[in-house]
């Protein structure tokens, strides 16, 4: 079957009681037993509920992977899998990581003896350097936000498993339409399903998908017993957006590499981020690894001045954090989402006063551009 066609009906089969075509919101904490000891599988809802244990069988089909479990937020998500590693261990992190992952790693997991360090992944060799007799994980993610750096999965696999560490890659930027991370050998995929998955701007979740049983079995205790779980509206929601994933993802990529050649010729823009780009360094690798390029922009307008002026000026876009919905979100790195990672890094990584970023949405690609065109006229 086909991507489209997972996407619509696996996990998403009609109702076995009353043949309802979408998923019921089984909205409910609990389930009358038939006896002492009897019951249909479903005991408390913090435990098994019907729709999200839906969405979870529909992501991780996509994902190519056994098992999906499902949590209340990205950051839950990515939390539950660090359960995974314990005190006195080690992991390798990507440098330029969301913003999120960095603070809880370094503000929060650190206190309880996880060790961290974070090196460029888009080169294997510093993954292999950084490997210790401790290192249980290696946590990427591809492309990063917001400069969108490529990380080789089937490389970093590689020298990870060569010391047994497990790969956790972070594939919120692509989806699985446009990226399958399992396939290189990466051994588990996280997502945070607020961004194109859910896809509308109207809930916030996130999602671990997995092949090994063991770690399946420890993630799942971790779900319940921590018990940060999606509730079954928002599990709903996600399955909703699932369906137009395959069309989504279609549009934001066209649109995306449209903004890219726009903002390339622009004499405003000093520069542009994307891996489509056959000027972005690692544009053969995207085109290895994924299945197109998505609809994440960053570019430079050259100072915080300039910055404002395009993101105060703009009409159709709209200054937001977040990213992955229907409508153009636009935002300043800097100040907004990388607001917490100190300034030498940010320096380091590009992430400048001048830089904006753009979750290109689906409106009409012409309406888009000449929004940013307006825009930046003003500067
Ligand atoms: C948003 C985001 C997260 C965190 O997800 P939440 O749903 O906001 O908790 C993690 N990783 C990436 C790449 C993200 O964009």
């Amino acid at each position: 079957m086909g991507f489209a066609t997972i996407a619509i009906h696996t996990g998403q089969e009609p109702d076995a009681t009353t043949g309802s075509v979408t998923v019921p919101i089984y909205q409910t904490s609990t389930y009358a037993q038939e006896a002492l000891g009897k019951n249909k599988g479903y005991e408390y809802a913090r435990t098994q509920n019907p729709t999200r244990a839906a969405l979870e069988r529909n992501i991780a089909a996509l994902e190519g992977a056994k098992f999906g479990f499902a949590f209340a937020s990205g950051m839950a998500a990515i939390d539950a899998t660090l359960r995974l590693v314990k005190a006195g261990e080690h992991v390798v992190v990507s440098d330029n990581t969301y913003g999120g992952t960095s603070r809880l790693f370094t503000k929060i997991l650190a206190n309880y003896n996880v060790e961290f360090d974070f090196v460029d992944t888009s080169d294997a060799l510093n993954v292999e350097a950084a490997i210790k007799h401790n290192t249980k994980m290696v946590f990427v993610e591809t492309p990063t936000n917001p400069v969108m750096i490529v990380t080789d999965l089937l490389e970093v696999s590689e020298v990870a498993h060569r010391t047994g560490a497990r790969v956790v890659c972070d594939n919120t930027f692509m989806s699985p339409y446009l990226q399958r991370p399992l396939e290189f050998g990466v051994d588990i995929v996280v997502h945070s399903t607020t961004k194109y998955l859910n896809g509308h701007s109207d809930g916030v979740g996130g999602i671990v998908v997995l092949n090994n049983e063991e770690d399946a079995a420890w993630i799942g205790f971790v779900q319940n017993s921590a018990g940060a779980i999606l509730s079954p509206f928002d599990s709903w929601l996600v399955m909703r957006g699932t369906k137009t994933l395959a069309l989504r993802m279609e549009q934001h990529d066209k649109s995306g590499r449209a903004v890219a050649a726009f903002l390339e010729e622009h004499p405003k823009v000093s520069k542009v981020y994307y891996p489509g780009s056959t000027s972005h360094p690692q544009h053969a690798l995207a085109l290895r690894q994924q299945h197109g390029f998505g609809g994440m922009v960053a570019f430079d307008v050259g100072s915080f001045a300039a910055a404002r002026t395009v993101l105060e000026t703009v009409k159709l876009c709209t200054l937001a954090e977040s990213l992955g919905g229907v409508e153009t979100l636009i935002s300043h790195p800097a100040t907004m989402t990388h607001a917490s990672v100190d300034e030498e890094k940010r320096e380091r990584l590009g992430i400048t006063e001048g830089l904006v970023r753009i979750s290109v949405g689906i409106e009409d690609t012409d309406d888009i551009i000449a929004d940013l065109d307006q825009a930046l006229d003003n500067i």
